[in-house]
């Protein structure tokens, strides 16, 4: 595996490259979830590229950047086991070089949901997604839907500016208890993390009551809410019923719906959510 730090290595790289790129854009301190994108990279191109950049741009003044976990041998370890070509991992300086003035971002769609308590989040995000793909030319670009608004986003991105690029939408992978894996997980103290587990008891509940025929969404929040404050830990942000196409709030569920949760345990803020697909007639639950 190549681990390449400059602009100018990874295009030197892409123009040598022949057949199909894929792209894993991450933050680095990788668990299963991370593993299971280059995963799904590796099956569906010739070469992959993974980038590792924990990007300033989309944290907020007060978020945590600077305690965002870096672990860059474990990093290195595992993306060369699963079979990475190269490991991009640029300074904050090769990055942005003088302060950011071009954004690509979402008036409306990125001030909704997690948009209404990190307002400068997805611009951040879709600036530095942008970038990646300016640099290193995908054909193909996995996402996890555990961040559910995050790949919306990069999908309307892509067909509203004309990329030729792939998304693909996959999986949460989640640990034993449930809990969606996630970088940030590693705050949790023992105590936090049995908290932290609410959220999933809500989300399973809302999939067992729509699986018995529920559709009102109003109903489903409810059990959601019920369960989820059985967890006096969890400071739910945000427990919304929403179309996958707008992120507004829905009546009733229908194939493109998503319910998704944002909540605080302590000082972390964790996300999650479910996707409803199929057809009309048969819809089914994704969690
Ligand atoms: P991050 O490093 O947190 O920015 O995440 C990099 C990529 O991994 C994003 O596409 C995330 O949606 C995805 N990801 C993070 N956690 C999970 C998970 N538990 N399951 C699947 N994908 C995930």
């Amino acid at each position: 595996m190549d681990i390449l730090r400059t602009k100018k290595e990874i295009r030197a790289w892409r123009s040598a490259a022949t057949g199909r790129v894929a792209l894993v854009p991450t933050m680095g301190s990788f668990h299963e979830g991370h593993l299971s994108l280059m995963r799904t990279a590796r099956a569906l191109a010739d070469h992959v590229v993974v980038s590792l950049f924990v990007n300033p741009i989309q944290f907020g003044p007060t978020e945590d950047l600077s305690r965002y976990p870096r672990d860059l041998e474990h990093d290195e370890a595992l993306a060369s086991d699963l079979g990475v070509d190269v490991l991009f991992v640029p300074t904050v300086e090769e990055m942005y070089p003088q302060p950011q003035e071009t954004y690509a971002y979402w008036p409306s769609l990125g001030s909704v949901l997690c948009g209404r308590t990190r307002p400068d989040h997805f611009r951040g995000v879709g600036t530095v997604v942008i970038k990646l793909f300016n640099l290193t030319s995908p054909h193909v670009v996995p996402f996890g839907r555990k961040d559910g608004q995050q790949v919306l986003l990069i999908e309307r991105l892509v067909r509203e500016l004309d990329l030729d690029i792939e998304i693909v939408a996959c999986p949460t992978v989640r640990d034993v208890d449930g809990l969606a894996m996630s970088s940030r997980n590693g705050y949790l103290s023992p105590a936090d993390r049995v908290q932290a587990v609410g959220i999933y008891a809500g989300l399973s509940a809302a999939k067992v009551l729509i699986e018995n025929g529920e559709r009102r969404s109003a109903a489903i929040r409810n059990e959601m809410s019920t369960l989820m404050g059985k967890y006096p830990g969890l400071g739910v942000e945000y427990c919304d019923v929403v179309s996958r196409d707008s992120l507004k709030p829905v009546d009733a569920l229908d194939h493109r719906s998503m319910l998704a949760v944002a909540a605080r345990v302590g000082t972390t803020r964790l996300i999650d959510n479910l996707w409803v697909v199929g057809t009309e007639g048969d819809l089914r639950v994704e969690l």
